[in-house]
């Protein structure tokens, strides 16, 4: 069978040699060059998208989100669409600007093979446990942390993980996980046990975005659920992810119920 990464590893050296001619492709003729039918574009996308992972493993600046375009020769609309549009932005100009010299190219290559077995729904997910994804987002901007000291986000979340951006304030993301938490009362809402105890005397539990922001999963408390620490990194990458999923779906269904019939706090 052949895999995403395989697929990336033939795609990188044309892409590459695409940007430092200063030309783009479209998803269609990236395809056709794979001998593929013109029709694959999607799955070239999601290739593209991988090899993307990749340029952030490496800390480079996005390779195939500037140099492979839409047939109307656009970037992918699809592409970081939940993040803040000046982020975006910042995002596809650094990546427009950049050069792509051949030490950035061979640094992409080595990071794709660090990401062999991951497709580009899964690579994403793994590179937020190294660094928290909103900060991920910020070094891939080009933007400075410093302003951003309150930024949020942890493993498994696809918000953007800024809660400031010129001045302009985005609570959601804190306030929701905050509701999480009181509704889970300390106890892990998958499994039943206890969190472990903080310095500060609360309980430790992680909030999980069941279904994936970028997979139009909502920011709402019906998408959330507090869970073990063990648990949170098997629902990303365990055997069973699929049908934690499942029984988690249905278990903030039952939260949320129970909570609808308690009195406001
Ligand atoms: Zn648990």
């Amino acid at each position: 069978m052949t895999t995403q990464y395989d697929e990336a590893k033939r795609l990188l050296p044309i892409i590459a040699a695409a940007a430092r001619a200063d030309q783009h492709l479209t998803y269609q003729i990236a395809a056709q060059r794979l001998g593929r039918p013109k029709n694959n574009a999607r799955t070239i996308a999601q290739v593209c998208d991988l090899l993307d992972a990749a340029a952030a493993f490496a800390d480079v600046p996005l390779l195939a989100l500037t140099t492979v375009l839409t047939a109307d020769l656009r970037v992918n609309p699809a592409a970081w669409a939940d993040i803040e549009p000046e982020i975006r932005n910042a995002i596809i100009n650094r990546s427009r600007n950049d050069r792509f010299t051949n030490p950035e190219i061979k640094a992409i290559d080595a990071a794709l093979d660090r990401l062999k077995g991951y497709s580009n729904r899964t690579a994403w997910p793994y590179l937020a446990t190294l660094m928290p994804s909103g900060e991920r987002r910020l070094r891939l901007a080009g933007v400075g942390t410093a302003d951003y000291s309150d930024a949020i986000d942890d493993l498994g979340t696809d918000s953007p993980g800024v809660t400031t951006f010129e001045g302009k304030r985005y609570a959601r993301d804190p306030q929701v996980r905050a509701a999480v938490i009181r509704r889970a009362g300390g106890k892990c809402e998958y499994c039943g046990k206890l969190g472990f105890k903080c310095v500060n005397g609360s309980r430790y539990l992680e909030c999980h975005h069941i279904l994936a922001l970028a997979d139009d999963g909502a920011d709402r408390m019906t998408n959330v659920i507090a869970i073990c620490p063990g648990e949170h990194r098997e629902v990303h990458f365990g055997k069973r992810r699929a049908a934690m999923e499942a029984e988690m779906i249905a278990k903030v269904k039952d939260a949320e119920a129970l909570r609808s019939t308690k009195p406001a706090e």
